[in-house]
């Protein structure tokens, strides 16, 4: 999404510049949207008065627990209606009420879309704005100036199909590479493994590749955890705000008030906010589970006695989530009849939905506060390295049009920063991306020789395989740093023995073996997922305090503590010692 948004606003900008998109899979159907949304999730509806980008700053201030990057949540707002207007010319059928003949609304940020075939839509405005669509390239690391530390040359790849290596040099490079899945341990395993709730092609590159290049990162530790239908991951939004069905424990009682005391006392009035904070709500879910009274169910059975509501709860998965109404059908679930159950998931990295990792970014000039502002919008801490949706931290809520928009708002800047920089010329030398490219085909290297040594099976003693190395960071993030099976609990000195693992890990990856394309292309997934996971772990143990319950603990400082930490995580990652530096950063609130 952010891609396509910021292909499409280079070419307005730049009329005359080279533009081009590169993508691992197609961008017809490609990243978080691939299978279609059923919900625009973020549009304030300004021509009708209904909300303004203040309101939706508060709004995401205060689900985030106080702490969001206010100068980026603000700047998305403002654009991000002229955004929505625009996939609507461009084809989106988006749904209107027929009373007043505004666009539906599900809740107060989001509308209903007929959203089978967004991505296709929103992909041919790209297509016809780029000079070149590259599909099918893996982007594996940036190439740096030599002429200038601390600036982005561009970009290298391979073709997962052909395995051709290819070089980008750019004097500007926006990464859109979305957020993280298996980082930690799916719920699914086994035979199931590939059904996790964000896109199991979502592999940390957006982290990564910045990370390498010596970019800070933000809130890493912010994690999102989210309330699922079991096992088919189906949202939930659209049967809380629009069918108004509601949560029960396995006997049929509320729970979310039980829970209240036990909830302010960990994070004092937050409790009382208006919405309830995302992670609390998952809180009371788990400590019913905890307390013995699970499952907890939706119950759909009052609202799917209206044929209407019943129709739009199929609907919902049939245009988004196909695999929930499957798992439905498969386990003889028909939520006219029977109260389906809910979970919560392993835990994501992304900086677009309720949570907000990712990369430090330079915010917007007539609305930043100095301290956020270094350069260009959306710059981050590597001159000419830009970044949109997931990939940018600090503002969550931005979801599919707030990503859109956000490329937009980093395609301007970056035509901008292209134009100054007139005619100086970027070195970027044969050796530096030549020693790239044995780098990046090293694990297939590794397989030719090591295959020999096996007669049979896939236990070698000499390389390892992606799917081994990848069980192996899971299982150990979620031992450690706080997944499904530790009930999202950490303390300092499992973070300290993860961390210990995790570099052990690192090493390892050098053996890597990759038997064809695609296994080289899961190893280098692979080693984005390590890198963004290190990050993750450095990120959770430096914030002392347990800001969002729900997301996730630190046992050893269980309670919110604003008076330390009501401030930003920043990471620095030093490619060459391979350190880790942390920060505080201050929060400024510039909303009322
Ligand atoms: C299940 C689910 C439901 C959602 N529901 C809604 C909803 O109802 N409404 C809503 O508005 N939003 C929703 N969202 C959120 C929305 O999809 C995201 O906010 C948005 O897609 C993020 O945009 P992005 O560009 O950062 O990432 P993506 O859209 O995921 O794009 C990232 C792209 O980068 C590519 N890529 C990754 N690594 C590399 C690499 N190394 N080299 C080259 N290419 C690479 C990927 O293939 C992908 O095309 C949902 C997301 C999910 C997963």
């Amino acid at each position: 999404m952010a891609g396509c948004g910021a292909t499409y606003e280079s070419r307005y900008w730049g009329r005359d510049l080279k533009v081009v998109c590169v993508e691992k899979a197609n961008i017809e159907r490609s990243g978080a949207v691939a299978q279609g949304l059923y919900a625009i999730n973020c549009y304030m509806g300004m021509q009708w008065d209904e909300n303004q980008p203040e309101d939706h700053v508060r709004y995401a201030r205060n689900d985030l627990m106080g702490l969001v990057r206010e100068d980026l949540g603000y700047d998305i707002a403002r654009h991000v209606d002229a955004t929505v207007h625009k996939f609507e010319e461009w084809g989106l059928p988006i749904m209107k009420d027929p009373e007043t003949g505004r666009y539906q609304r599900e809740g107060k940020w989001q509308i209903m879309i007929h959203g089978e075939s967004y991505k296709p839509i929103v992909a041919e405005a790209a297509r016809k704005a780029a000079t070149e669509v590259y599909n099918r390239i893996m982007v594996t690391h940036l190439l740096m100036d030599e002429s200038k530390p601390n600036r982005v040359g561009g970009a290298v790849g391979f073709n997962v199909r052909t395995g051709d290596f290819y070089v980008f040099r750019a004097k500007a490079v926006i990464v859109c590479a979305g957020g993280a899945s298996h980082i930690y341990k799916p719920r699914s395993v086994g035979e199931g493994m590939g059904r996790t709730w964000y896109a199991p092609w979502s592999s940390a590159s957006a982290y990564a590749l910045p990370i390498l290049a010596g970019a800070k990162m933000t809130q890493m530790e912010n994690r999102i955890v989210l309330t699922r239908f079991k096992d088919g991951y189906g949202p939930v939004g659209a049967y809380f705000l629009h069918l108004k069905t509601y949560t029960e424990n396995a006997y049929g009682e509320e729970y979310e008030s039980k829970w209240y005391d036990h909830t302010k006392e960990l994070v004092g009035d937050y409790v009382d906010r208006h919405p309830v904070p995302t992670c609390l709500r998952n809180h009371a879910f788990l400590e019913e589970m905890k307390a013995g009274r699970g499952p907890i169910r939706m119950v759909t059975k009052e609202a799917f006695q209206d044929p209407h509501k019943e129709t739009v709860g199929w609907e919902n998965f049939l245009g988004m989530t196909i695999g929930q109404a499957v798992v439905w059908a498969s386990q003889n679930i028909d939520p006219k009849h029977v109260n389906p159950e809910l979970t919560t998931s392993e835990p994501y990295v992304m900086g677009s939905h309720a949570t907000c990792s990712g990369a430090w970014a330079s915010g917007p000039s007539d609305y930043a506060p100095a301290e956020y502002q270094w350069g260009y919008n959306r710059m981050m801490t590597v001159e000419g390295l830009f970044g949109a949706g997931d990939t940018i931290g600090g503002t969550a809520h931005k979801f599919s049009s707030g990503s859109f928009c956000e490329g937009r708002i980093a395609a301007k800047a970056a035509v901008n920063y292209v134009n100054d920089l007139r005619n100086e010329k970027l070195q970027v030398s044969e050796k530096q991306y030549e020693d790239l490219k044995k780098t990046v085909f090293q694990p297939m290297e590794n397989y030719q020789v090591g295959r020999n040594e096996i007669v049979a099976g896939t236990v070698s003693p000499s390389y390892l395989l992606p799917i081994s190395g990848l069980q192996r960071l899971e299982k150990l993030m979620d031992e450690y740093v706080g997944g499904i099976s530790a009930h999202y609990m950490t303390n300092e000195p499992l973070l300290t023995r993860g961390l210990e693992l995790l570099c052990m890990l690192r090493e390892d990856l050098n053996h890597l073996g990759a038997e064809d394309l695609h296994q080289l292309q899961r190893a280098w997934e692979l080693h984005h997922r390590l890198l963004a996971s290190e990050s993750v772990t450095h990120h959770t143990m430096f914030r002392q305090e347990t800001r969002w319950p729900g997301y996730y603990y630190r046992a050893d400082h269980p309670k919110l503590d604003d008076e330390d930490w009501h401030c930003f995580t920043v990471s620095r990652y030093d490619r060459e010692s391979g350190e880790w530096e942390m920060e505080k950063a201050p929060v400024y609130h510039i909303v009322d």
